[in-house]
């Protein structure tokens, strides 16, 4: 079995050659390298591999796991990927570097009054749920345009991508192309896309972060 360290080795070099396939530049695309649920000794082996961009999907999690580890490594990069409640938008100011899941009013407004009162830069991704799908987290695609304009205009936010899920068990390539469309008659240039199972296509259609849980740590525990 492949250690940590072999799997980010051969994710690296596969990213640069579909970026490549793709003329795309290897350093427009960055490695998320997905740490939820793994615990602080799995973590440690991404970070000594030289990996520094993380995401977490819980505010509480993530604090339990990461202040000690950014004491040994402090240019870790934190991104929150999971639900936000407004109720926790202060630690998520202080803890995360980007929040990927903007989605609605009021949390824009709950992450614009925490950003003021810590005076910290925290950038924003806004998540759209690209399938339109009941259950799933994210604006809907036909409310993004006015929302990404609020969240820059009304709440004064560093609207810095898109983010988002396609749906289960369906091609995500004209999901990916669809969020592609939505940032860039926006103005928005982040594109984070594309997990363990379609991360080649997403690069392909101009993912800039790339989500990798399984990949590089294997088959989650079922419980997430
Ligand atoms: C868990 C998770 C991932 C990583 O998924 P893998 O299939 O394990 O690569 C990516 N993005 C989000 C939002 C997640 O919750």
């Amino acid at each position: 079995m492949e250690t940590i360290p072999e799997r980010l080795a051969a994710i690296r070099l596969e990213m640069d050659r579909i970026a490549h396939r793709s003329s795309r530049r290897a350093q427009d695309i960055e490695l998320l390298c997905v740490s939820k649920t793994q615990d602080a000794s799995r973590i440690q082996q991404a970070l000594v591999a030289g990996q520094r961009l993380f995401g977490e999907n819980r505010v509480q999690e993530a604090q339990d796991k990461w202040p000690a580890l950014q004491q040994t490594y402090p240019d870790a990069k934190l991104h929150l990927i999971g639900p936000l409640q407004s109720n926790k938008a202060r630690q998520a100011v202080e803890l995360f570097d980007v929040i990927e899941t903007v989605d609605r009013p009021k949390i824009a407004q709950a992450l614009a009054h925490e950003i003021q009162r810590a005076g910290k830069a925290v950038d924003m991704f806004i998540e759209i749920n690209i399938g339109s799908e009941p259950q799933k987290a994210g604006i809907l695609p036909q409310n993004a345009d006015l929302f990404i304009k609020q969240c820059r205009e009304d709440y004064g936010l560093s609207v810095k991508g898109l983010m988002c899920i396609p749906p289960q068990g369906q091609q995500a390539a004209p999901y990916f192309a669809f969020l592609a469309q939505i940032a860039k008659r926006n103005e928005v240039t982040g594109l984070s896309m594309g997990m363990s199972a379609d991360y080649p296509i997403a690069i392909q259609l101009g993912a800039t972060l790339i989500r990798l849980g399984t990949a590089i740590f294997g088959e989650r525990a079922k419980i997430e």
